[in-house]
């Protein structure tokens, strides 16, 4: 009988099987011609003594181009020439997709391929090992995030991606035609996730795109990114919305520890788990660190990419690779954020990972007479927020929640170079396909 098996599930003993894979590699040494078969899993060898092989097979095998898509029907036996201990011998092979020469780009080349190159032909740049274990750790994670929600009472939610309104300032929006009528991507799920604070259900999240027209060119913005959104209602402050992010956060970087050692392995990463709670400093905390980096920043200034980094600096010389930052100005903080009583500060914090935000969050303004003048006060117009604030006037809840990018997340957990890296298909202003 023939078994079908992947080059990880292939065991001496095994007989006849079946692998499916591409062809990596072939070298012909006259009697003797080795090929290299890979698929997700890894590689394995089909070594080929021509005299021993089917003659039509032997000419298959020996000709075929670089990264065919081959079935190979072969007998396995014991070898110390190789790392797995084994080899195939083969019987029969079939050819289910012959690759086009030259290729576009090599996969196991040790040549270094532009990022542009390896986004225009992603999907042989994905069948390199290093970048496949890129996306399962993606995945483990999504998984893991959904684990931690789940397990503190979350219940998962899917919003609207075309909206009438935006939450997160007009400069990012992208305009929908919509039937003739205006509508925009979601830059967030945001007012929707507020909404349900007034349903009953008082704990959700959501995991979706999140689409930002982002006119800039850097290694952590991207068009469309995945958005992992949590809110929570009946909150007393947003000190009890940062301790569930550091039980979620601390929950997702011991699972990836413990489920992805074997794609961190291929990366040749480790994970580090900062011990909870997490650093909390005050925004003018932040603002002396950063002056004393030598950026002239004043009260009220966003802090900005090389604000973060100066800080960023500092706390990993401290030994903390996460931490808070609280208590923004209620100014550089959108509508929906509750502004601090007799300051111009606010309820908001934002999630810092080795000197990028990751998260931003905090308590919502949940009184509607507060929530419309902040609404004014940035220059919106109420009406066009009717659908958000009608839920408030009907007994909202106190509540808080926060966004994290999950690629930034990925990004700084593993220390890849570029938020594209962490994503299949990356849009930006000059990417739209593939
Ligand atoms: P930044 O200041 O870095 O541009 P932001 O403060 O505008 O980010 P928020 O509106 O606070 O972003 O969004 C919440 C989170 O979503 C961010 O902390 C980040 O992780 C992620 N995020 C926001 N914009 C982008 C983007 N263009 N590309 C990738 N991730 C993003
Ligand atoms: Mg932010």
């Amino acid at each position: 009988m023939t078994l079908i098996r992947n080059t990880k599930s292939i065991a001496i003993g095994d007989g006849t099987v079946t692998v499916n894979g591409w062809v990596q590699d072939i070298r012909n040494l006259g009697g003797i011609s080795f090929l290299t078969l890979r698929d997700r899993f890894g590689t394995v060898q089909v070594t080929m003594p021509k005299k021993k092989i089917d003659p039509e097979t032997f000419v298959m095998l020996t000709t075929i181009s670089r990264e065919s898509a081959v079935s190979i029907t072969a007998e396995v036996k014991e070898s110390n020439q190789t790392a797995l201990g084994l080899e195939l011998i083969p019987i029969n092979a079939e050819i289910i997709s012959e690759a086009a020469v030259p290729l576009p780009m090599g996969v196991i080349d040790k040549v270094n391929v532009e990022m542009d190159t390896r986004l225009n032909h992603r999907f042989m740049d994905i069948r390199k090992p290093e970048i496949t274990a890129i996306f399962e750790l993606k995945s483990i994670m999504l998984g893991l995030i959904s684990e931690a929600c789940r397990e503190n009472g979350f219940v998962q939610v899917s919003t609207p991606k075309i909206n009438s309104s935006g939450a997160e300032g007009g400069a990012t929006l992208f305009k929908v035609d919509y039937f003739g009528r205006e509508a925009y991507l979601a830059q967030s799920p945001q007012l929707y996730k507020q909404i349900l604070m007034s349903t009953g259900l008082d704990r959700v999240f959501e995991i979706s795109p999140a689409f930002r027209a982002e006119n800039s060119n850097t290694n952590r913005h991207v068009t469309e990114f995945v958005s992992f959104d949590g809110e929570m209602a009946w909150i007393s402050s947003e000190e009890e919305v940062m301790s569930m992010i550091e039980k979620i956060m601390d929950f997702i970087l011991k699972g990836i520890k413990e489920k992805g050692s074997e794609q961190l392995g291929i990366l040749g990463k480790s994970v580090n788990v900062p011990a909870v709670p997490y650093p909390r400093l005050s925004y003018e905390e932040c603002l002396s660190i950063v002056r004393e980096g030598g950026l002239d920043l004043k009260d009220g200034d966003d802090l900005g990419t090389e604000g973060e980094k100066i800080i960023g600096e500092h706390m990993s010389s401290e030994g903390f690779d996460l931490y808070f930052i609280c208590g923004y100005p209620e100014d550089a903080k959108p509508f929906y954020i509750m502004e601090k009583d007799g300051t111009s500060y606010s309820h908001s914090f934002d999630l810092d990972y080795k000197g990028q935000e990751i998260s931003s969050g905090g308590q919502r303004e949940h009184r509607i007479d507060r929530l419309i003048s902040r609404i004014e006060k940035k220059g919106l117009d109420p009406k066009d927020f009717e659908f958000y604030l009608e839920a408030f006037r009907y007994g909202m809840p106190s509540h808080g929640g926060w966004g994290i990018g999950t690629e930034r997340l990925l990004v700084k957990m593993i220390d890849l170079p570029n938020i594209r890296e962490a994503i299949l298909f990356p849009r930006d202003v000059s990417r739209l396909s593939p």
